[in-house]
């Protein structure tokens, strides 16, 4: 049978909000969330506000970004306010379009999203290591890295840059976390922080009025708002969280969210370090280590994703474990070489124990 890992699905969490029971249990009554608006007052006026709160709360407590004098916007995933945000800061009257780069291997989606209606607005340029026109770029720095997992910094650094930090991996279950980030635009979701990739809801912290404004325009021309009844869901979602670490009394054993599923992470990339040791067929990156100013603990980066390298004479390392019922996502869809695939690290755990045993029996005979 196939082992499926070419989307990061992160049902991996499933386990954890099973145990968690009715903590989490969200009625909606027929009368509720009717309304177009939430609240007219903010700028973005479909968030609701008992997410927004939600939010900052969450922010506030891991460290992982600055919240004040920013406004939330809320999408439809963190890949409707992607497009938002090319639509935002794309100077609307330039005779071409705007460059759009990311540093590779970069997030496979990203050039697909910025191309696919053939904007006048903006158009993808590759890679931002060979990028070096003297002319307005928006460049996104996704840290860590999808797919290698690595921290990212801006590469391009010239003055006429517009930076979009996409943070859907900067929690403490994925990465040290080194200090609160202060970006000018950042992107967060639920689908990679708590696994809610269903619910469809993610959040940018943004700076500058006029482009939460116009991201706002985006929303209402394409979906006039973010579903409310998945708000209050992951509004509900992120309380939890951050209950299971400030009420642990309220809650068993070792089950504060960002802990167990710190946890639960390291046991899987020792699993999978293990049987690529077995196999010898392949590499995987190695992780500077840093101390997390959340947890107070000093680990190395264990990535929602692993970037895996087929060593030696394997030259197309997706057709290989193709070819053993492994199916991955090749290197190439992320701007890098096919000796590399990425590899979801967050399936269920019946999958993720096959797809390890099945690695470490690959051998060169
Ligand atoms: N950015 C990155 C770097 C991602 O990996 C993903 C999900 N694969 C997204 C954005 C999209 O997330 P969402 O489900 O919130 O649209």
């Amino acid at each position: 049978m196939c082992i499926t890992l070419c989307s990061g699905d992160p049902t991996m969490y499933e386990k954890y909000w099973q145990q968690m029971g009715d903590k989490t249990k969200v009625v909606i009554n027929g009368w509720q969330f009717i309304s177009y608006f939430s609240d007219v007052s903010r700028v973005c006026w479909f968030l609701e506000p008992e997410f927004a709160n939600s939010i900052i709360r969450l922010h506030k407590l891991v460290g992982n970004a600055i919240t004040e004098d920013r406004y939330i916007v809320v999408g439809t995933g963190s890949t409707q306010l992607f497009q938002a945000l090319l639509y935002a800061v794309s100077p609307p009257n330039s005779s071409e379009p705007i460059s759009v780069v990311s540093a590779a291997p970069f997030y496979s989606s990203y050039p697909l999203i910025t191309d696919f209606l053939k904007s006048g607005l903006h158009k993808w340029a590759g890679d931002a290591y060979t990028f070096d026109i003297d002319k307005p770029y928006i460049e996104l720095v996704t840290s860590p890295n999808n797919p290698d997992g690595f921290p990212r910094e801006a590469v391009v650094n010239k003055k006429q840059g517009i930076l979009i930090h996409d943070f859907a991996y900067y929690w403490p279950q994925y990465i040290p976390i080194s200090s609160p980030a202060d970006h000018d635009i950042m992107l967060f979701t639920v689908s990679k922080s708590t696994g809610h990739a269903g619910s469809r809801v993610g959040w940018a912290l943004v700076k500058d009025i006029e482009i939460a404004k116009k991201m706002t325009e985006f929303i209402v021309l394409s979906t006039i708002g973010v579903s409310k009844d998945s708000q209050i869901r992951a509004a509900k979602i992120l309380q939890v969280v951050s209950d299971s670490h400030q009420y642990k009394v309220d809650f068993k054993e070792g089950q504060a969210f960002f802990e167990h599923n710190y946890n639960h992470m390291a046991r899987r990339w020792k699993q999978l370090r293990d049987a690529v040791n077995m196999s010898k067929l392949f590499s995987l990156p190695d992780f500077p280590s840093g101390s997390c100013t959340f947890s107070g603990r000093t680990f190395e980066s264990q990535p929602a994703f692993a970037w895996l390298k087929c060593k030696g004479e394997i030259d197309d390392c997706e057709s290989f474990l193709r070819g053993h019922k492994i199916l991955t996502r090749g290197g190439k869809h992320f701007g890098g070489s096919e000796k590399y695939v990425r590899i979801s690290m967050l399936p269920r755990d019946e999958t993720f124990d096959q797809f390890t045993e099945r690695l470490s029996s690959i051998n060169s005979s």
